[in-house]
Parts: structure tokens; C-alpha cells; sequence
């Protein structure tokens, strides 16, 4: 993935807790350890859409998505990765800028994670 390191992605992974991101759109129930909501991706009236805070997963038992929190965002508003990467990262205010553009998004992958 040009541009996005795997630490920044898991920068903005670790910032993300599928459970809330997935919960801003849909209710979901906690049930035991996990949660649960009806599937975003297709019609359903009981619910079969599991979330494991644990794992920070999510799996539809009905129509078999599944995935993380980037697939979530990507799967529901039909973004590409680095689109649902900077989706997350303006929502959860990793970028500091609201109206920052994709240059500032690529300023903002680029930069370097340490400086020893
Ligand atoms: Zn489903």
C-alpha cells in the first residue's frame, strides 16, 4: 500500500475499536463477551452479525462477510483501503487537520514513526 506504513495503519487500527465504529451505524447488543447487531450487508430481521471486541472482528453469519474494521468501512460506504484508512484516522482525530486534503493525508503516512 504506497503512502500508508503498516505502523500508521495500525496506529489508526489501535484508535478504531470496531465495536464503536460499527455501533455509530447500527445498534448493536452486547451478547456475553461479543456483540451483535443485524447485518448492515444484507436484509435480516434477528440478528447474526457478530462482533468480538477481543479479536476486533466481525463476522456476518448470514451472508459470510467478514472482516476488520478497515473491511467494515469499506464493505458499508464503498471505499477503497487508504479511503477507509483515512476515514478512521479523521474520525478518530489522529489528523489533526478537518479539512486536510490527500496530500496532507499522504504528509501524514509519510512521516516518519521515530526519529532516534
Ligand atoms: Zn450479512
Amino acid at each position: 500500500m504506497a503512502g500508508i506504513s503498516d505502523e500508521d495503519i495500525q496506529k489508526v487500527r489501535d484508535a478504531s475499536d470496531v465495536v464503536t465504529v460499527i455501533g455509530e451505524r447500527v445498534p448493536v447488543k452486547q451478547r456475553g463477551r461479543d456483540f451483535w447487531c443485524c447485518c448492515p450487508l444484507h436484509q435480516e430481521k434477528t440478528p447474526s452479525f457478530k462482533i468480538a471486541p477481543s479479536t476486533q472482528l466481525w463476522h456476518c453469519f448470514g451472508c459470510g462477510e467478514g472482516g476488520d474494521v478497515f473491511s467494515f468501512i469499506m464493505k458499508t460506504e464503498d471505499l477503497s483501503f487508504p479511503e477507509a484508512v483515512r476515514r478512521l484516522a479523521r474520525a478518530e482525530g489522529i489528523l489533526a487537520d478537518p479539512v486536510y486534503t490527500g496530500k496532507a493525508l499522504a504528509g501524514f503516512f509519510q512521516r516518519p514513526a521515530r526519529r532516534d
